[in-house]
Parts: structure tokens; sequence; C-alpha cells
């Protein structure tokens, strides 16, 4: 059989520690050899963020402006243990941190469904997506220590010199202070990526925020969205029959609860960051949601949810046999080999990324999976595989699918 030609690369973005591994795996197993695959290369593994003192971030960044279509490897974010483990000069940051700073927009992440493995709410029919802001609140504060008594203040100095002041706190004691911002720019991008992507998927969309207790930071977040709702997409809305919905954060987590799925849940950063992960597990498992930056340009980074399963890889290093879900990896290149099909006319590309995905469900379906998902799964024939075996059962359902 012929290899699917491609014709722009995909940006690939290598990782660390079990993530790693798979990454190869899923390579070698599930797409090159049915795609001529062309990617220009990026190590963020953290040996070599540290060599390249996190270059090698910024230019892969740079790399998806150019290109347009990113596929993502889970990293270490590092800590002080990370510091000591791999003898770092500093204490890098956040490579998704950094890339989303790069490319501002919007994290969608959505759970993968599959028979057998039922969300433990009854009533969700059908996926929720969360809509993360990628941009500033609680991820970009600055914070303090506050040793005793004293003032903290805001202080806005503006470019003519004038100030504005706000007390935080007159201190009697010791305590923390901290002050985070968000800019009007970002907000609006937020908002109109996720007015897109409703309109693109005909899903419709929630946000909320706590609008009635910070009056002015979570309020401007939901003046902006209703601004930019009904001068840009209230029309195209109702065309598409699909609502835009704002509430209360605490409402809508009650309503989220009862609902019956099939909606776009817009959430500020720290919302997001948190809902994400209990949406991902009341779906079934955290390595079961796909997740893709999309760009207010037009740029899309796909990756998987979860981090680098630090747990197994220490076990792969002693030798000792893993079974670590590479779900999310694999949706994350299809993805992204999706959308490269998509923007370069290229169906036959788009096509695998459809029968790649198919196979993945289709195996778990048929009663092969990793072990996270044997815990949980209500087929009763269910066999648990270890990661290298599932990835080749995939490939036997990929090709007996042909
Ligand atoms: P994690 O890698 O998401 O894993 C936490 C636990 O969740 C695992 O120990 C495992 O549970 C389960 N799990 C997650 N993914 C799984 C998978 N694919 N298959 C099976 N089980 C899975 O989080 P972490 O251990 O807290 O973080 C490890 C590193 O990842 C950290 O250095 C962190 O900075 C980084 N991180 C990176 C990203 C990213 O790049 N997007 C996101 C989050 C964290 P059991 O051990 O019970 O089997
Ligand atoms: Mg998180």
């Amino acid at each position: 059989m012929d290899k699917i030609q491609m014709t722009t690369p995909l940006v690939e973005m290598d990782g660390d520690e079990m993530t790693r591994i798979i990454w190869k795996y899923i390579k070698d197993e599930l797409i090159i050899p049915f795609v001529d695959l062309k990617t220009e290369y990026y190590d963020l593994g953290l040996e070599n963020r540290n060599a390249t003192n996190d270059q090698v971030t910024v230019d892969s960044a740079n790399a998806t402006m150019k290109y347009g279509v990113a596929v993502k490897c889970a990293t270490i974010t590092p800590n002080a243990a990370r510091v000591e483990e791999y003898n770092l000069k500093e204490m890098w940051k956040s490579p998704n941190g950094t890339i989303r700073a790069m490319l501002d927009g919007t994290v969608f992440r959505a759970p993968i469904q599959v028979k057998g493995i039922e969300p433990c709410v009854k009533n969700w029919k059908k996926p929720i997506t969360i809509a993360r802001h990628a941009y500033g609140d609680v991820y970009k504060a600055s914070e303090m220590k506050i040793p005793g008594p004293g003032k903290v203040e805001l202080v806005y100095t503006a470019a003519d010199g004038h100030e504005e002041r706000v007390l935080v706190h007159d201190y009697k004691e010791a305590g923390v202070a901290q002050g985070m911002h968000n800019l009007d720019g970002s907000i609006s991008s937020f908002a109109r990526s996720c007015f897109t992507y409703a309109l693109d998927t005909k899903q419709d969309l929630w946000f909320a925020t706590k609008d009635t207790i910070s009056k002015k930071y979570d309020h401007t977040f939901k003046d902006i969205f209703q601004e930019i709702y009904d001068n840009e997409y209230k029309e195209k809305f109702e065309a598409a029959e699909i609502e835009y919905f704002y509430t209360l954060i605490d409402d809508a987590v009650a309503r989220v609860m009862k609902s019956e799925g099939g909606f776009i849940w817009a959430c500020k950063n720290y919302d997001g960051d948190v809902m994400s992960d209990m949406l991902s597990s009341a779906f079934g498992s955290l390595a079961m949601m796909t997740s893709v930056l999309v760009s207010p340009k037009g740029y899309y980074e796909y990756e998987a949810a979860h981090g680098t399963v630090q747990r197994h890889y220490y076990k792969y290093l002693k030798g000792e046999e893993t079974s670590t879900n590479p779900v999310a990896t694999i949706f994350a290149w299809t993805g992204a080999l999706r959308k490269r099909g998509e923007l370069d006319n290229n169906a036959e590309l788009s096509k695998f990324a459809d029968r790649l995905e198919k196979a993945t469900i289709d195996t778990i379906e048929n009663g092969e999976m990793t072990g996270d998902l044997k815990l949980i799964t209500e087929l009763t024939n269910a066999k648990k595989l270890n990661t290298e075996d599932f990835i080749k059962a995939i490939r036997r359902t990929l090709e007996a699918n042909e």
C-alpha cells in the first residue's frame, strides 16, 4: 500500500518521561507505516530545554506560527525536585505556559467516549467540551507573603504619570497578597475563539464567571463576551439554532451536573484547569481527553490533557511492565494530521486520522485496553494489555478495518 503523502510539515514537539516513550511507539507503529510523515522536530524534553536555555520552546512556538499546526507531547514543568533530578541551570517555566503566551487563544478539551466506559454522571449522554482561556489570571499573578502589620495597595501608574490606588488590605497581622491581571484583547480573542468553535461544531456555548463578587474583573469578562456576541455572532447563532448562555460559575456547575452534555463550557483559566480534570475523570479517565489550543490567528496545537505519567516511567526504567494509556496522545496526532489535511486540501490525510481514531475506539470496544480503562469498564470481556501491546492491537484493528 502506498503511504499517504504530506505537503506541509507538522511541528512536532517531543516531551518527557512515559509520554516520550509512548510518542515513539505511536509514530513507529501507527503513523510512519501509513503516512509519509513530514515533521519539523523540536525536542522539548527537559534535558534539551535546559541545554538550549529553553530557546527550543520559543523556536517551536515560532514554527507553529509559521506552519499553523503543531502536535505536542506532555512535558515536565520543573519544580524544585526536578531542578535537582535533572541538574537544571534554572527552574524553567512551563512549556505550555510559554507556548500559550506566544500563540494566545483558547484550549478546548473534550472527552473521548467509548462504549463500555460510561460517565459516572448517568445523564451525560454527549461529550462536554471545556474551553479554557489560556492567558493570565492566577497563572501570571504576582504574589507576596506579608510578614506583619501594614498596608497593601494596588497602584496603577498611567503612561502620563497619574496614579490610581485601591486598598487591598490593611494588615493587622501576617498574611498573603496577590495581584493578577488580564487584557481586553486576550479576553476578546478568547470570546471569539469560543463563539467560532461553537459554530464550527454546532454546539451551544455556556460561559460563567463570578461577576456578582468580582464586579470589575469578572464582570469585564461577562461584558466583553456579551458585546462580541451581540455585535458579531448573535445572528449566526440564531441561524445555526444554537445558544449562547451566561450564568454564574456556581450555577453553571450545578447545571452541568444535571445536563445531558453536548455543549461547550467556556471557563476562565483557573476554572478551566480544575473543571477539565473533574470532567475527564467523570467521563472515565484523564487519558481519554483531547486537548487543542486554538489561537485567534488560526494556529492549532494538539496535545494530551494529562502529564508525563512519571510514576509509570519510573516503573518502565526499572524494567517493570507498564500499562499507560496512549489514547489522548494518539488523538493529539490524529487531530493535528486531520487539521493539516484540511488546511492542505489533503483529504487522504484527514481520512487517515478518522481511521486511526476509529481503530483506537474499536480496539477498546472489542475489550482490549490499558489498565486504567480495565478498572472502570463495564465490558465483561475486557483484557488489560501493556502499553506496547495495546498500541500493536490498535495497529491490527487499523489494518483489519481497511
Ligand atoms: P500525570 O502525568 O497526568 O499523571 C497523574 C496520574 O494520573 C498517573 O500517575 C496515573 O495514575 C494517571 N494517568 C495520567 N495519564 C495517564 C495515562 N495516559 N495512562 C494511565 N494513567 C494515567 O500527572 P503528574 O504525575 O502529576 O505529573 C507528571 C509530570 O507531568 C509533572 O512533571 C508535570 O509537570 C507534568 N505535566 C505536564 C502536562 C503537559 O505537558 N500538558 C500536564 C500536566 C502535568 P496512576 O499512577 O494511579 O496509574
Ligand atoms: Mg491541570
